[in-house]
């Protein structure tokens, strides 16, 4: 099996990329923000909590986005892997993934970065605020808070996986196809 965690900050092209490597690498794309944004739309419960988080440009809160990622899991037997996306976001989310996985005899193979440097990403951000429909694309206070949520709980997920040998960062500069590329060479050794 092969279960990848892609990382990376908020529009440094993950969802685009997963979408890509997932039919390449026969994978089961998981986005814990497109789940959330599912629940939304159909007005879940679930949906209703998230959006008061999502709304702000805050995290969900460990617990209510752990249960749910474990049931996404679930919910797809026999398959090659898993591309995470999005989640762990938290060092208490990627304890709780290891912890999860382990026992069911299937661990992270790697975590894989996407590195681009912040200005880019608020434009590219912005830039799919235009089309994307998404409210906390458009306004820039809610990307900022984004970023700072990304920065004080995220970010050290890097050491996380670097302290067990299995983060890969990539440049996350360029054409699709050319990220695609640097990002299957990784995907090949997993
Ligand atoms: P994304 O689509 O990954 O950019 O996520 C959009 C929003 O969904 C985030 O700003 C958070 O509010 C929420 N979200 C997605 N994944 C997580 C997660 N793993 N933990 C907490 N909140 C999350």
């Amino acid at each position: 099996m092969k279960n990848i965690v892609l990382f990376g900050p908020p529009g440094s092209g993950k969802g685009t990329q997963a979408e890509v490597l997932k039919e390449k690498y026969n994978l089961v794309h998981i986005s814990t923000g497109d789940v959330f944004r599912y629940n939304i739309k159909n007005k879940t419960d679930l949906g209703k909590l998230a959006k008061s988080y999502m709304d702000k440009g805050d995290l969900v809160p460990d617990e209510v986005t752990i249960n749910m990622l474990k049931a996404e899991v679930e919910k797809n037997k026999d398959v090659n892997g898993f591309i995470f996306d999005g989640f762990p976001r938290t060092e208490s989310q990627a304890k709780a993934l290891d912890l999860f996985l382990t026992e069911k005899k299937m661990p992270i193979n790697g975590m894989v970065a996407l590195e681009v440097a912040e200005d880019l990403l608020i434009k590219r951000l912005l830039n799919r605020g235009k089309t994307s429909g998404r409210t906390d694309d458009q306004d820039e206070s809610k990307i900022r808070n984004r970023f700072n949520e990304y920065e004080t709980k995220t970010a050290i997920l890097k050491h996380y996986y670097e302290n067990q040998d299995k983060y890969y960062g990539v440049d996350g500069v360029g054409s699709i196809g050319e990220i695609t590329e640097r990002l299957s060479v990784v995907f090949d050794k997993l």
